[in-house]
């Protein structure tokens, strides 16, 4: 068998485009151009945040579920499906760092803390970049009570977690899935990169996932730059969405200024609109912001570009929303 398109000696590369991770050079004269600038400028209003509604959360497991989404920051979700408890790249940390105290701090608090979360049955890793793969965060879900969650990441990284005594693990490539009390999670493409350190550039697989439960179809985009995967994937799955498309998708807004150097990477306020539309999602819930203050725009900026484009496209509110920190979106049940 011929060896995949995006698979390449010693790592993988993007479907689409010719990606190339910034330079050293790119890197410096972003970091230059920012603090001159006095970029990113703080935010002018305080980032929403509720407090979670933990008895429901709690009581949301098994048969009688109810399909719902709650942010808990950044990318982190508790997708509750198919009477499962989801995480995507959960991170609880202070800092998006390889260490404790350097790096990128968290400005809010965690939605739901570590502790407080009710059982989660599989985490949903997207790639190892280090506001999406924590290891204190990964570490503390394998010990919780009860046992280990299933671990589901891309290619390239279930080594990586073993070495670190995460062992319930399963590693996936592009369009390959893995079943969990009959909810499949599919990795799919995204347009973007790894790396955790020096010399292990696109070394690992990056992805999004693509969940399907009889009662919700979900859709988690990872980070990515703007790219046809989106319609590629819809067009893939189109035999499995036979009630319409993703009940609920999961796309960044946040993390895009500058434009020069972020575009390949991380899609801007109009181009998560535009894989929401390619996607054909029913709802997208904007995540990726307001938690790390990672590039150059405010952390309160993706809510209100949002606000302005969707109306400018005659969206309604509830067709890309954001929720509060620690806010819940209940959802129709597939088939009802
Ligand atoms: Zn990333
Ligand atoms: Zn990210």
């Amino acid at each position: 068998m011929s060896r995949p398109a995006h698979h390449r000696d010693g790592g993988f590369q993007n479907n689409h485009g010719d990606f190339e991770p910034k330079s050293l050079a790119d890197v410096l004269r972003w970091r230059w151009n920012a603090t001159r600038q006095g970029l990113p400028k703080r935010p002018v209003e305080p980032i929403p945040t509720q407090p979670a509604d933990l008895a429901f959360l709690h009581a949301n497991r098994g048969p009688g579920q109810q399909p719902a989404a709650t942010w808990i920051g950044h990318a982190t979700v508790l997708a509750q499906l198919g009477g499962l408890n989801l995480l995507t790249d959960p991170i609880f940390s202070e800092r998006a760092s390889p260490l404790s105290f350097i790096g990128p701090r968290r400005e809010q608090p965690p939605g739901v803390a570590l502790a407080e979360l009710p059982t989660i049955d599989a985490v949903l890793v997207s790639h190892n970049h280090y506001d999406h793969l924590d290891l204190p965060s990964c570490r503390a879900l394998a010990a919780q009570p009860g046992g280990s969650p299933l671990f589901v990441v891309p290619l390239g990284l279930a080594a990586w977690f073993r070495a670190r005594g995460v062992s319930r693990v399963v590693e996936l490539d592009w369009w390959q899935s893995e079943t969990l009390s009959g909810v499949e999670m599919q990795l799919v493409p995204a347009n973007h990169w790894s790396a955790r350190g020096l010399g292990d550039r696109m070394k690992t697989l990056w992805g999004g996932f693509a969940v399907f439960a009889p009662d919700c179809h979900l859709f988690f985009a990872g980070d990515t730059g703007y790219s046809r995967d989106f319609a590629d994937i819809r067009e893939r799955l189109a035999p499995r969405q036979q009630q319409g498309g993703f009940d609920l998708a999961l796309i960044p807004i946040g993390a895009y200024e500058p434009r020069w150097f972020m575009k390949e990477q991380h899609v801007n306020v109009e181009e998560a609109l535009k894989i929401h539309a390619d996607l054909g999602a029913k709802a997208s819930l904007g995540v990726h912001w307001g938690t790390f203050e990672l590039t150059d725009e405010s952390l309160d900026e993706p809510p209100r570009q949002l606000a302005r484009q969707r109306a400018a496209l005659g969206l309604a509110e509830d067709a890309f929303f954001t929720l509060p920190i620690g806010g819940t979106r209940r959802l129709t049940p597939r088939g009802r």
